[in-house]
């Protein structure tokens, strides 16, 4: 035993269980071990030290992913000792935590080289070193001093705790009796592979959540095993993972074999288009245009519509009220919250550039309703010029670059590069195309995605009032098809400046807002669409619950006029700062529901989030507002306002999914119903532990 660990708790520990949980563990891991690089024989110090700095609150198996990758760059000392931190960040932002790795690994360097060199030779110098964390000087004792020393870690702490005395887990840095235990456990002469199989067992068996203890070949002596019927399973089962990606793997519903990446996803307004299978109020569908829309009736004001043959692979959005909401959605219909992730797109690209795979393979669709408040008549409409970055931060400088928000279309093009997918569809305000020249440089910069490999049709202003929305919003849509993917037929038509109607990938409208047509419906009225709300005080839906206590300011400023119930909403806007538009003012403020203030004494108040999401066609049982136990809230409602309003329409990205789904045979000489059998990949998580 090593002369750092003092024996605080003499006597405390059974020598008989210490030997059975060594013995079990060792015949164990000669059956079972992992085989990881550095593992084998012959390692140097420099990729043993290394390693365990990548090891840190990082799983085995993601580092292992990552090995040759760091190490093809920074081989030895003097790679590293030349490398700048933002050299090292820009290298370790696949793995998370990268500021702190950087850092770490910097200063580590530095010290080599005011050292010559030479590296600790003892633990006093090891104390002395930036070496000095309890799980690198443990490591560093144990592979490059050949002492005896335990890798004490989250998931070494928590099989000891189980196995040998179930209590509140504790930061082991401070945790001595903890610290003692591990200690006395690996002091044995195969020290090292112990300190393996107690990590591997923990990573394999004894998980974090839902470990396999009835298979488990410790369970006759295992304390949290016996006392299982008795112990508050949340005291003693921890979970440090937060869980992001890389080299996305989904097990594909074979009904829907069209694979979509969904880029700036917001809350999934594209997504849930693309995907179908979601309730809209009835009046919102046109049956006789649409005889395929409707799988059945919910009740007697909403349907529900057909699923579609297309499913998300991968979704993305820095704003994580935007990924908790998605998810939440989401997981109820069976998707891994593993899809989403929220790293800016540029940063997602440059990883993948570095050589991580971000992206799945075998893409059909890429969709992307790039950030639209530098295009948008709610803005200050710099445009390309905007001065926020890809993270939505202000930037300093004068000149923007690629990375400033307004050009954030260009990664969504280098995403379509990287994939290559059949089509790709951006979305964005109709402010972008009154603003000078905007949607023309658009166009042209999509036209030359892979060596001009696309055919960008002219985009498309689509009012959502005209496809059974609520609402008056307007959007333009551009559409990029892979040229080499489309036959010969299509490509011909495609490539005209007038595409007839049997190849045009635009949806037909629907209602008759814009528009004039025996064939449209009537424009939904906002009064169809909340018949059957209740108001907030005696809902339970939290998203009709809290909304918007913002005063009337009088009606020289946007967000102070009430809606009319018998037509359409006005446009429900993100960056409103609880400027929401009245469900309904007090006559002395103008209001004109007379009924509802004289007789039914409502109050005067704005929209809630439920009733933007309705406008919004987004489906009732989504959870926009989600209260935690502590009187705050998961999503807030402020949060939901500015993700709603921030989302395209489900119901008018349905009648873009429907409408290119229909095509896909037409185009692509492919079946979209099922006969399409790409290999998939399945989804790779890289948990990271946050003790
Ligand atoms: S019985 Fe269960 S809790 Fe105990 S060591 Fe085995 S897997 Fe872990």
């Amino acid at each position: 035993m090593t002369e750092y660990y003092k024996v605080q708790f003499e006597n405390m520990w059974n020598k008989n269980e210490i030997k059975y949980f060594q013995n079990t563990l060792l015949e164990w891991f000669d059956l079972n071990k992992r085989d990881f690089p550095w593992r084998k024989n012959g390692i140097s110090n420099y990729e043993l030290i290394l390693t365990e700095i990548l090891l840190q609150r990082t799983k085995a198996e993601t580092v292992s992913k990552y090995y040759n990758v760091f190490f093809n760059k920074y081989p030895d000392w003097d790679h590293l000792v030349a490398a700048s931190i933002e050299d090292l960040e820009q290298i370790f932002k696949p793995l998370g935590l990268f500021k702190h790795r950087a850092n770490r690994l910097f200063k580590i360097a530095q010290e080599y080289k005011s050292k010559n060199g030479v590296l600790p030779t003892n633990r006093d110098e090891l104390n002395e070193s930036k070496l000095s964390t309890l799980y690198i000087s443990n490591a560093y004792e144990l592979f490059v001093l050949n002492h005896r020393a335990a890798l004490l870690d989250v998931n070494m702490s928590r099989l000891l705790r189980r196995f040998f005395f179930p209590k509140k887990k504790e930061d082991v840095r401070n945790d001595k009796i903890i610290q003692d235990l591990a200690q006395n456990v690996i002091d044995i002469k195969s020290c090292k592979e112990l300190n393996w199989a107690i990590l591997d067992y923990a990573a394999l068996v004894c998980k974090s959540k839902n470990p396999n203890c009835i298979d488990c070949k410790l369970n006759s002596k295992c304390t949290f095993f016996s006392m299982s019927s008795l112990i508050n399973v949340d005291d003693v089962v921890d979970d440090f993972q937060t869980k992001i990606i890389y080299d996305s793997e989904i097990p594909m519903n074979s009904n829907k074999p069209l694979k979509v990446v969904s880029l700036f996803s917001g809350c999934g307004g594209m997504d849930i288009g693309f995907e179908g299978e979601f309730i809209v109020h009835k009046d919102s569908i046109n049956e006789i245009l649409n005889p395929d829309f409707i799988e059945k009736k919910y009740d007697e004001n909403f349907v529900k519509l057909r699923p579609t043959k297309f499913q998300t692979v991968f979704a993305n959005d820095i704003l994580p009220e935007a990924r908790n909401a998605w998810v939440s959605y989401f997981k109820k219909k069976g998707y891994s919250s593993e899809v989403y992730r929220t790293e800016s797109i540029v940063d997602l690209v440059k990883m993948h550039k570095d050589g991580l795979k971000v992206f799945p393979e075998n893409v059909d669709i890429v969709t992307g309703g790039f950030p639209c408040q530098d295009f948008s008549v709610a803005g200050k409409r710099n445009g390309f010029n905007s001065h926020k970055d890809h993270n939505g931060n202000f930037i300093k400088t004068e000149i923007p670059t690629s990375e400033t928000r307004g050009q954030l279309y260009m990664w969504l093009k280098e995403v379509v590069e990287i994939t290559k997918p059949n089509i790709f569809i951006a979305e964005n305000v109709k402010g972008l195309v009154n603003l000078e020249n905007v949607k023309e440089i658009i166009q042209k910069d999509f036209s030359t995605t892979a060596g001009n490999g696309y055919i960008v049709l002219n985009p498309m202003v689509l009012h959502a009032a005209n496809y059974g929305v609520s609402q008056s919003r307007e959007r333009v849509i551009f559409i990029g098809i892979k040229k080499s993917a489309l036959n010969a037929k299509a490509l011909e038509e495609l490539s005209k400046s007038n595409i007839i109607d049997q190849y045009n990938p635009y949806p037909k409208p629907t209602h008759a807002f814009t528009l004039k047509s025996k064939d449209l419906k009537m424009p939904v009225k906002l009064a169809s669409i909340f018949s059957g709300l209740l108001e907030p005080d005696v809902s339970t839906d939290p998203a009709q619950m809290f909304f918007s206590r913002a005063k009337f300011m009088g009606k020289h400023c946007q967000g102070q006029t009430e809606i009319n119930l018998e037509g359409i909403s006005p446009t429900i806007r993100a960056e409103h700062h609880g400027n929401i538009e009245f469900r309904r003012l007090s006559l002395e403020n103008g209001g004109k529901m007379i009924e509802e203030v004289n007789e039914k004494k409502f109050i005067e108040r704005r929209l809630t989030p439920r009733e933007c999401a309705l406008i919004q066609t987004f489906p009732p049982d989504y959870d926009f507002v989600i209260p935690n136990n502590n009187g705050r809230f998961f999503i807030s409602p402020s949060a939901a306002y500015k993700i709603i309003g921030n989302a395209v329409p489900p119901l008018l990205a349905y009648h873009i999914a429907t409408r290119i789904e229909k095509l896909w045979s037409l185009y692509f000489n492919q079946n979209s119903n099922g006969s399409i059998t790409k290999s998939r990949t399945k989804p790779r998580t890289i948990p990271i532990v946050t003790e």
